[in-house]
């Protein structure tokens, strides 16, 4: 893994743009590490992916995340900031090794667990019954109850739930939470954590930054882009104070 060139954050910001999330986390993954190709990284369980989506922000834009969220109580908007070292557990295995049995009572299932591509395929339901069933389908492989084959339209909410407790646990960074406290009124809450959003926002402001240096040298000196994208930030800085 290596930290974003100029040149290459303006290209990911570019294509990102205009791509969902889901694409997006790809297209900021390939960029942080060319050894892959977008079709290996979309196999990648949600949890690995967002570990290291978590070292390319700590790698682009340091140890630190910041964020806001809005108390469920009062309505007041809170500040947080947390180390990204913290969250970054250890990764879970690679595709092979994603596979497991799952056993719940009468119930034997075969799961694996949720990677981009069932991400995307959920994330094309109607409403949110019909993507937990497309994970589902995607996730459990076999299923039998009782000895006899069952499919996932059957399960129950509580196997469901246990399922989902199963995958978490399997995967914990697939599913990043915060324990906040508000200080105004006490109340405490979870708030969910998506590190493909906190990238994002940092490569974003980047790009728009990095644009308009372009823009300042490119109208007073008549240098391309790709000339002034391959100066050190250190020299293009220079310029930029003799032009204010
Ligand atoms: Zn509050």
């Amino acid at each position: 893994m290596h930290a974003f060139t100029d040149a290459q954050l303006l290209e990911i910001w570019e294509s990102g743009l205009v791509q969902h999330p889901i694409d997006r986390a790809l297209t900021l993954l390939l960029g942080s590490d060319a050894q892959q190709t977008r079709a290996a990284l979309a196999e990648w369980p949600v949890g690995r992916r967002d570990g290291q989506l978590l070292e390319a922000y700590r790698m682009n834009f340091g140890p630190r995340l910041e964020g806001l969220a809005a108390c469920p109580g009062c309505g007041r908007r809170l500040e947080f900031a947390l180390e990204t070292a913290s969250l970054a557990g250890e990764l879970p295995a690679l595709p092979s090794g994603n596979e497991f049995d799952f056993n719940l009572g009468d119930l034997s299932m075969r799961c694996r667990l949720p990677n981009s591509r069932d991400l995307a395929a959920a994330a094309m339901a109607d409403d949110e019954t019909g993507a937990s069933l497309a994970l589902l389908h995607s996730c459990v492989l076999a299923l039998s109850r009782a000895g006899q084959p069952d499919t996932v339209e059957h399960l129950t909410d509580t196997e469901i739930a246990a399922l989902e407790e199963q995958l978490a646990q399997r995967d914990p960074q697939a599913d990043l939470t915060l324990a906040l406290t508000c200080a105004e009124c006490g109340q405490t809450w979870q708030e969910s954590l998506d590190v493909v959003e906190f990238l994002w926002t940092q490569v974003a402001a980047r790009a728009r930054r990095l644009l308009l240096e372009v823009h300042s040298l490119a109208s007073a000196y008549g240098w391309s882009e790709s000339d002034i994208l391959a100066m050190s930030p250190v020299r293009r800085q220079a310029y930029l104070e003799m032009l204010a």
